[in-house]
């Protein structure tokens, strides 16, 4: 029976590669499938963009149409702690955020209510109030009332932590007001601080940490984990010509999903062929062991 073994050898390697295959296609979908959340921060959001870090409304729009073009659906910042606390089933999502409190960005914050349906999350710097270019208190409390947007806390002065205490400033007075100050105009409580410039240092952190606010957000170029620590979760910040998420649409995760899958379709045009072989040798005429 010694002719019959080339035809199961091509035979076995043809099951070997199915279960290649098979595994390949399981992880290529877990990939794609991963949960992905990312936090995109802007801020100014102008007619005529002048610095890297400003924008137009148009262009901010369609970054976010290609984001949803990628699978990508907004996740409110009410919805953030069902997500942190694993409540969301597994998707991508990204969490608009805008820094500092501009009367600009709170023209493109109404805008984007009505016409996106998108609640961003807006922090603010307390002592930037009233200013020229930003938001009065009383314009920021209507507004945040008109479309549901949600306040989170950017300090009370846009100074880099660490700077302030190596000043010698009670950093923690100045934290401690600048949130109080926040949560009488929003009439709730304030629970998301993002660091001045995106700079922190242990011991800013855990000022902030021991200041009532819940989690921290820096400017990093990841996705954010729920393994991460909540004082140090990770923004992607626009910057023209140099950060245009293009790396999260699709995110890299997708990519590599895409790539193993392709290496799985393969691995089932190796198997088919080695069962065309199988089944040639089989239909091979048989010389007969007696001639
Ligand atoms: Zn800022």
């Amino acid at each position: 029976m010694a002719w019959r073994s080339p035809a199961l050898t091509y035979r076995l390697l043809g099951v070997f590669l199915i279960a290649v295959a098979a595994t390949g296609f399981l992880l290529g979908w877990a990939q794609i499938q991963q949960d992905v959340l990312v936090v995109l921060t802007f801020h100014g959001i102008v007619d005529v963009p002048q610095q890297p870090w400003e924008t137009t409304y148009q262009d901010l729009t369609e970054h976010l149409a290609r984001f949803r073009r990628h699978g990508y659906s907004a996740l409110s910042p009410d919805q953030f702690w069902d997500w942190w606390n694993g409540r969301l089933p597994p998707g991508r999502r990204f969490l608009l955020t805008f820094d500092d409190g501009l009367e600009s960005t709170g023209r493109a914050i109404a805008r984007l209510t009505h016409e996106e349906g998108v609640r961003p999350l807006w922090f603010i710097v307390t002592g930037l109030l009233g200013k020229p270019d930003f938001m009065t208190p009383e314009g920021l409390v209507a507004l945040a009332s008109q479309t549901g947007c949600r306040l989170g806390l950017h300090g009370g002065t846009h100074e880099e932590f660490p700077k302030i205490l190596a000043a010698g400033r009670d950093l923690a007075a100045e934290v401690g007001r600048a949130k109080a100050d926040l949560e009488r105009l929003s009439g709730g409580p304030v629970e998301f601080f993002a660091y001045p410039y995106g700079v922190h240092d242990p011991a800013s952190r855990q000022v902030v940490a021991s200041s009532g606010l819940r989690v921290g957000f820096t400017v990093e170029p990841w996705s954010v984990q729920r393994t991460d620590d909540p004082f140090l979760l990770p923004r992607l910040m626009y910057l023209r010509g140099h950060e245009e998420f293009g790396d999260w649409t699709p995110p890299a995760e997708a990519r590599s999903g895409g790539l193993t899958m392709t290496l799985a379709m393969f691995a089932v045009l190796m198997a088919l062929r080695m069962f065309l072989k199988a089944a040639e040798i089989d239909r091979r005429p048989r010389s007969s062991p007696t001639t």
